[in-house]
């Protein structure tokens, strides 16, 4: 057993075939989970999709309707990089379903991770790169909107730049957006997020670890985050083909233990998301994955926070 919940659903994978995108890490992720021993059936919990209402809070109408009706324009489709379908659509619904579920869990038990998610391109009228819908901005603001928080924290250490994140939050101090990428990839552009931690070509493991978790430590510092958001993306990895960064499976596993615990230290609850990962092996990605989740299990152990009076 977990000390925390993995929200997950079938419906995550995009079944999008021969795609750079593998949508079937999702599944694998879990699967292997089990497979593993280091998660029971127990620790599972399906989400429901978000509603319309929550999605709303974060994207517009137009683009709403747009993704229900299947209007989406050539360009639409050419920025999202996935070829639209219904099921598509639903999947993301239920991404951001499962990260409002994770925001949640965390709130309960100190983590919630969410086996999806993460989609860190989207912005509020269009989609790109994989990303149709902001599921990590949809769980932020229904969570203020619930009162559960007032400020939360992104940290993004996907190899691409979180330019949807940055984005939808570029004028709101409520929500500090800090993202780790390499500055030479996708996307061209990339607006201001709060802190940027533009990584060179090649950069290993030790040179990114002392860049994150200072600048984590220091973030967390300056600004009173009540809960992290954590896009956990695969792709920094040094066999990524859509990375240009050269971490290794330990270097990757350090980078989400570090982070966790500095967040563990401080009583901050913290929702994993899963983001991007196109490994040339797919089991790597899968690995990385897994290891977010033991990253996790091993710093709630190793800091154990006494759960909410009632629970
Ligand atoms: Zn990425």
């Amino acid at each position: 057993m977990l000390p925390f919940k993995l929200i997950y659903h079938d419906g995550y994978d995009l079944n999008l075939g021969a795609h750079v995108f593998p949508s079937q890490k999702f599944r694998l992720t879990a699967e292997k989970l089990l497979a593993e021993g280091i998660a029971a059936t127990d620790d599972f919990v399906r989400p429901e999709p978000a509603s319309d209402a929550d999605i709303l809070r974060v994207h517009t109408a137009d683009w709403v309707k747009k993704l229900k009706t299947g209007t989406l324009t050539a360009s639409d489709i050419m920025k999202l990089e996935v070829p639209y379908s219904r099921e598509l659509v639903d999947a993301f619904w239920l991404a951001a379903g499962g990260t409002i579920a994770a925001a949640q869990g965390a709130l309960r038990d100190g983590f919630g991770c969410n086996l999806g998610g993460g989609f860190h391109h989207a912005y509020p009228s269009h989609g790109e790169g994989f990303c149709a819908i902001h599921d990590v901005a949809v769980a932020i603001r229904r969570m203020q909107s619930d009162s559960a928080i007032r400020k939360a924290m992104v940290i993004d250490t996907d190899v691409h730049h979180g330019n949807g994140t940055a984005a939808i939050f570029a004028k709101d101090d409520s929500v500090f957006t800090l993202s780790i990428h390499q500055a030479n990839n996708y996307p061209a552009h990339k607006p201001a997020s709060t802190l940027d931690l533009n990584m060179e070509d090649g950069v290993g493991d030790e040179e990114y670890l002392n860049t994150l978790l200072p600048a984590v430590r220091h973030a967390l510092k300056q600004f009173p985050a009540e809960m992290i958001f954590y896009v956990g993306g695969a792709d920094p990895y040094c066999e990524d083909q859509l990375g240009g960064l050269a971490l290794t499976l330990n270097g990757l596993k350090a980078r989400d233990a570090g982070v966790f615990e500095e967040a563990r230290k401080r009583k901050i609850p913290v929702v994993t998301t899963l983001a991007g990962g196109y490994a040339r092996r797919v089991e790597d990605t899968v690995k990385i994955h897994i290891n977010t989740i033991v990253a996790a299990k091993e710093a709630a152990e190793k800091y154990p926070q006494a759960r909410p009076a009632g629970n």
